[in-house]
């Protein structure tokens, strides 16, 4: 059997007519038609008012924090249990990561920690939806209005997901997006700040631009970056967006197939649980291996290459990573990151294959006894 990958990105729809299109027409830098219409289409997908791309999803985290302002001597909140680019992305700024306990449910940042480390330099209030599970955002929102906070989603993980109906990225006060090759929607690298808040709109946007003013050309006011997207990466971009909705429905096949072949294996793996009144979208299928599995996830993820398929660790808590070290511990993160990896999930899988990862795991696991 070949190999199968952890993820793929799925280019079946207008992508190589829209890059040829660039290519015949030159227009391939960052300027160009597809920008428009990839941003204005993001912008109604997820219900803003604005949508801003740029080069990729870490870069977007850094255009929001420093849109709302946030800087040295600010501290932010963020889920221990995260990719590093948020937390990275909040040192950028100046500012410091402060980072919040898992919900032993979710794997989201758990809402009723959240109060406890929030002190006079808390500006905000960075909530990841992991796995494309949304966070629980009421509790969320309450508390950032009761304490003044903002509100930013890293919804990179998350694109189609929704909370109470709401389309994530649209309930902070600014939310981004990654296209990375392993996202739900890819542009290869390239990212998207979303907002309803018209300051906050123009404010990205005079950062990513080089700080340039946008009545005056080469008259720069403020220190800004070369964040930009190109025209190659926003075409890619509109051909996926006009497939996301079939894209996200295959990823749901795949996780209620996984569903399926492993509910009798619950003995020995837990799932991560939706969050309620959401509705997620699968990015990564995951498993944690209880304490009846004798092997460690490592072995399994190892027995697992050999057979061919490929898998990833969760995400180390970030206070386990060298630039985060730190003394305080995070006994719920800790514990769903070590026994915690992610199966094959993407839009291109087939039962099969599916099955394939399915009946593996069922022979390393039944295979201890
Ligand atoms: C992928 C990802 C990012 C960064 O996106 P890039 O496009 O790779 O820079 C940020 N946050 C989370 C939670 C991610 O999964």
């Amino acid at each position: 059997m070949e190999k199968i990958f952890v993820s793929s990105p799925n280019l079946c729809g207008n992508e190589k007519k829209y890059v040829d299109d660039c290519l015949e027409s030159t227009w391939i830098s960052s300027k160009g038609k597809y920008i428009g219409l990839f941003e204005s289409g993001f912008a109604s997908y997820v219900h803003t008012s604005h949508a801003l791309s740029c080069s990729n999803g870490t870069v977007a985290l850094h255009l929001a924090l420093e849109a709302l302002g946030i800087g040295s001597g600010d501290e932010v909140l963020v889920p221990v249990l995260t990719y590093i680019a948020t937390a990275n992305a909040v040192r950028y700024t100046g500012a410091e990561p402060i980072f919040v306990e898992a919900d032993s449910d979710t794997w989201n940042l758990d809402p009723a920690k959240l109060e406890e480390k929030i002190t006079p330099r808390t500006k905000a209030i960075l909530v990841v939806h992991l796995y494309g599970n949304p966070v629980d955002m009421d509790p969320v929102m309450r508390i950032a209005r009761e304490k003044n906070l903002y509100v930013i989603e890293d919804a990179a993980e998350a694109h189609g997901a929704r909370y109470q109906g709401e389309m994530v990225g649209s309930i902070g006060n600014i939310s981004t997006f990654s296209f990375f090759g392993n996202k739900v929607i890819t542009t290869g690298e390239g990212g998207m700040v979303v907002t309803n808040d018209d300051a906050l709109a123009a404010k990205v946007s005079l950062l990513k631009g080089q700080g340039v003013d946008p009545m005056k050309s080469y008259w720069h006011t403020v220190v800004g970056y070369n964040y930009r997207m190109t025209n190659i990466q926003a075409a890619i971009g509109l051909a996926q967006l006009e497939n996301i909705d079939h894209q996200i429905m295959q990823r749901q096949k795949v996780e209620e197939r996984y569903h399926e072949k492993l509910a009798d294996l619950s003995d020995y793996l837990v799932f991560q649980k939706p969050t309620p009144g959401s509705t997620p979208v699968c990015w990564m299928f995951s498993v944690l291996l209880r304490e009846t599995v004798s092997f460690e996830r490592d072995e399994v993820m190892n027995l697992l290459a050999m057979a061919g398929i490929e898998t990833r660790p969760l995400f180390y808590p970030i206070t386990q990573l060298p630039p985060y070290v730190c003394d305080e511990t995070f006994p719920v993160a800790e514990r769903i990151a070590s026994r915690g990896m992610n199966l094959p999930t993407h839009s291109l899988m087939t039962t099969e294959q599916v099955d394939y990862v399915c009946q593996t795991i069922r022979g390393i696991i039944g295979g201890q006894r």
